[in-house]
């Protein structure tokens, strides 16, 4: 692991995630965790991710680490990973996920809870579904699943394995009165999907709030 020398790259784009997350005020009072795979030559580790208790608004490469598939640090690193690890490595071990990135903005804290019965959020008719990886129409049905929240990460992580759908398209999920994960085949994907949900969830909170403008 040692000789993996691009390290420091995917470190860079992974502190470069946290602090974009945080400038739009999806990451407040330390919370929120970002992660990106590493290719196989870093084998045994598995992925760089933010380490735990770190104010995002600052946070450089140093307080990335990479870990192994039991979430275990590398390189002697001090710095504990993201309490929430065993999510990302649950995420990690399905097809096409290359990062995954946790928010908690008070649109995806509010909606998850009002959602938490049902198991779902919908979306239809906005343009920006589109943002989406295999969804090419705004009139589609999107569903994003809800979960219960739980400190017990362990539990949560095998209790959402088995029921995010792997037919059709699913690129996240909400934590009910906790936050948003998404995830993507790259970085650039991840992002994308992030502030595709976060607008959605936007919108569905104003809407519910406001109704539509009259004459919309
Ligand atoms: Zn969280």
């Amino acid at each position: 692991m040692d000789t993996f020398r691009d390290f420091k790259r995917y470190a860079d784009q992974v502190a470069d995630t946290a602090r974009w997350a945080a400038r739009k005020g999806w990451a407040p009072a330390t919370s929120t965790n970002y992660s990106v795979r590493l290719p196989v030559e870093a084998a045994p580790a598995i992925c760089a991710i933010t380490a735990s208790g770190i104010d995002k608004d600052h946070l450089d490469s140093e307080s990335v680490i990479t870990i192994d598939g039991e979430g275990r640090p590398m390189n002697g690193s001090r710095l504990r990973p993201s309490a929430e690890t065993p999510l990302h490595l649950m995420l990690y071990r399905r097809a096409n996920v290359g990062a995954v990135l946790h928010t908690h903005s008070i649109a995806a804290a509010l909606l998850s809870r009002s959602a938490e019965a049902t198991g779902f959020l919908t979306f239809s008719g906005w343009e920006l579904l589109k943002g989406l990886e295999r969804i090419e129409r705004h009139d589609c049905e999107v569903r994003l699943p809800v979960f219960p929240n739980s400190q017990d990460m362990a539990w949560l992580s095998a209790h959402i394995k088995p029921r995010l759908p792997e037919a059709e398209p699913c690129h996240g999920f909400l934590l009910a009165g906790h936050g948003l994960y998404v995830w993507g085949k790259t970085l650039v994907d991840a992002k994308r999907h992030l502030e595709v949900f976060e607008y959605l969830l936007q919108c569905e909170r104003e809407v519910r709030t406001h109704g539509y403008p009259a004459g919309a």
